[in-house]
């Protein structure tokens, strides 16, 4: 690994499963302390204990404006500053597959972690960073911000709403030298996406993903699973100076879902033709 982050403070929301953890583990790889943000104190603390020193924890609900200043100044007082700010923490809440039976119950909670607690994640690193000569905010959309679907109807929403948020405040904070970005990822294999139950322990959680794989396959025209380490590298570029000139974008990480429609339609008319020309 290189050292392409050497010497820079990054928080992680939402860093202790899935993307946040493939992430943290790579900014550390590259250099930088990080600190790891999430409401599992558990997994948290053992994964920054294997990360070592230049890893922190700190528990974090990012829906609640004052632990997210908490952990602003804790990575300040820890590291002496902050330079990334990743807002990756989110939840899809509950998954039913039709919008009339989703009884919103959940809706406040979709909303407070996925668009709130990104909300204030940027502007509370935005007003650190602003102060102390900039810095580098990256949101966690997904390409249901992107493409209206089926079901899910709260989390898509937000996500849609995350996208907008980050193109606008891409603009607001680019005169304190702050760059805003946003990734859209597709289908990445962690737990948000094997649907884990509670109790459901790691050799299911396996048996799950690989079954959901074909279905989650039909909409991609690359044949190649998602993984968090993707969306890591995607991080990285945005977090370093090699994105130097990028802000206010949308980076779909999706293996063409959203490039457009993966079925060759002339091929399926052709193939009915002739199957009604043959009876
Ligand atoms: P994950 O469930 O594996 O990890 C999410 C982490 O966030 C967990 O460690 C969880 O404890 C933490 N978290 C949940 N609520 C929190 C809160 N209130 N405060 C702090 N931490 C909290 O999920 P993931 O797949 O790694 O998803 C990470 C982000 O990527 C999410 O914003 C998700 O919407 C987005 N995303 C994921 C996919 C995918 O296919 N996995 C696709 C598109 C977008």
């Amino acid at each position: 690994m290189g050292q392409e982050l050497k010497e820079k403070v990054a928080i992680v929301t939402g860093g202790a499963g899935g993307i946040g953890r493939a992430t943290a583990e790579l900014f550390v790889a590259e250099g930088a302390s990080v600190v790891v943000a999430d409401i599992d104190v558990e997994s948290g603390e053992a994964f920054t204990a294997d990360l070592g020193d230049p890893a922190r924890f700190k528990q974090t609900d990012v829906s609640r404006a004052g632990d997210m200043q908490a952990l602003v100044d804790y990575a300040v007082e820890q590291f002496g500053g902050l330079d990334i700010m990743f807002n990756n923490a989110g939840i899809s809440g509950a998954q039913h597959p039709r919008f009339l039976d989703d009884d919103l119950s959940d809706f406040q909670q979709v909303v407070g972690i996925n668009l709130y607690g990104t909300m204030v994640g940027s502007q509370l690193a935005g007003k650190y960073m602003s102060q102390h000569g900039g810095g580098v905010i990256i949101n966690n959309a997904s390409i249901a911000g992107i493409l209206p679907g089926q079901a899910l109807v709260s989390y898509r929403m937000t996500k849609a709403a995350v996208i907008h948020f980050t193109k606008c405040i891409a603009i607001d904070l680019a005169e304190y030298g702050i760059r805003v970005n946003c990734l859209a990822p597709g289908h990445i294999r962690t737990p948000l996406t094997a649907f884990t139950i509670p109790g459901m322990d790691e050799e299911q959680m396996t048996r799950v993903r690989e079954a959901l794989a074909p279905v989650w396959d039909s909409n991609q025209p690359l044949k190649r699973h998602g993984k968090p380490e993707d969306v890591a590298q995607t991080v990285l570029f945005l977090s370093s100076d090699r994105s130097a000139q990028i802000t206010g974008t949308v980076l779909p990480i999706d293996g063409g879902i959203t490039a457009g429609d993966p079925v060759n339609h002339l091929q399926e008319l052709f193939d009915a033709r002739a199957r009604a020309l043959d009876t």
